[in-house]
């Protein structure tokens, strides 16, 4: 047997010692760890997207479109803002947005900055893409102070920021005032991070809104999560046309494979009853938070489908002890903290009696 391993690869230097990114998929009975939406897609959907794949599989000797333009389209008009097809632009999964991103406006000698605890995928894109990562703190209620960004911004001057909203793994959304003070300082772009954007209460806005007045914002989706696609990896970003321009220098011809494009914008077609599920994912993620809360717990204020929850001497132990009771938690954020997605009222239901066996409460 060769003793042959990775550290024996002349990989690049700065890739040493680093882990993959990923949560742990494990087979459990109730899996809240990644916030996926937890409805299945109908059998009238899925029918439709099996139909959909059939249509294009006569065609696979062939690359797709690869400009995506009906997809584009859609996503377009599910957006409305008066966005359309030059504004928007589809990649694997948010994921892969956020990485050609980087490709484009990072790199040797340029910087990327976040206000952290925040997505931890993006320093690792930063990293991977070799640019430099500055981290900013966010408050202690998860906040971000609009006068405190606009200061970092300029004492560091990055060429990409990032702000999370509603933030993983916090919940919490910003203010629009906040993106504005950044966007209106930043010397390079601003990429605003949506992917749970569907899930916002009620008076919070999007920063669509703001794209006419900053043509240097970019604001990032995702099917993975409101869409209930994960498994589809469909993202995309709607920026002003120059932006999506200069994104065509660093994707790969045909990245967004028929299939993809097929099913992505079959399940478009069914949005009314994909994002139906949204509304009671919302209410029970109030729910949820009601009820920890009675129970003594700190909560982080949540916008997402998921609840951030602590504070605990040990999470490590709540978090090992869930999982011997068949739910999976996200043992993620600041120290002491926990991170629950919203389920099945059944699963959630699961998540508070294992709670309570834990913890007592
Ligand atoms: N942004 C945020 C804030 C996320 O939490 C996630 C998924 N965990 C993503 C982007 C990436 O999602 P996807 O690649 O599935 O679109």
């Amino acid at each position: 047997m060769s003793e042959f391993g990775l550290e024996d690869l002349p990989i690049r230097d700065d890739l040493r010692g680093r882990t993959p990114y990923g949560a742990p998929q494990l087979d459990v009975p109730v899996a809240l760890n990644t916030n996926e939406n937890p409805y299945p897609p109908s059998p009238r959907l899925a029918e439709a997207l099996a139909r959909a794949v059939a249509d294009v599989a006569v065609g696979l000797n062939r690359y797709p479109d690869r400009d995506a333009v009906r997809l584009r389209s859609a996503l377009a008009d599910y957006l409305g803002h008066g966005l359309d097809v030059r504004g928007v632009w589809a990649a694997n999964g948010s994921n892969e947005i956020l990485q050609q991103v980087l490709q484009v406006f990072g790199g040797q000698g340029r910087t990327a900055m976040g206000f952290e605890p925040s997505y931890s995928m993006h320093p690792v894109i930063t990293g991977v893409t070799g640019t430099r990562w500055v981290a900013e703190r966010r408050g202690d209620d998860f906040s971000i102070d609009p006068a405190e960004a606009r200061a970092a911004v300029l004492r560091h001057r990055p060429d990409v920021v990032f702000l999370t909203s509603p933030n993983n793994p916090t919940g919490t959304a910003l203010p629009l005032e906040t993106i504005e003070a950044v966007a209106e300082v930043a010397p390079g772009v601003v990429v605003v991070d949506e992917a749970y954007a569907e899930f916002r209460r009620e008076g919070t806005p999007s920063a669509l809104s703001l794209l006419p007045r900053h043509p240097r914002l970019i604001v990032s989706r995702t099917m993975s999560k409101a869409f209930a696609m994960a498994g589809a990896r469909l993202g995309y970003l709607a920026a002003h046309p120059a932006v999506v321009d200069a994104i065509q220098l660093v994707r790969l011809p045909y990245h967004l494979s028929a299939v993809t494009q097929a099913v992505a914008v079959t399940a478009l077609d069914f949005a009314d009853e994909l994002l139906g599920t949204v509304k009671q994912l919302r209410e029970e993620r109030d729910a949820l938070v009601a009820w920890l809360r009675e129970r003594g717990f700190s909560v982080a204020d949540s916008d997402a489908n998921f609840v951030l929850f602590g504070v605990f001497p040990d999470r490590g132990e709540v978090w090992r002890r869930m999982l011997d009771q068949g739910v999976l938690i996200r043992e993620v954020g600041p120290s002491g903290w926990l991170r629950v997605s919203v389920g099945t009222p059944e699963e959630n239901a699961a998540f508070r009696a294992a709670l309570s066996n834990v913890t007592g409460h």
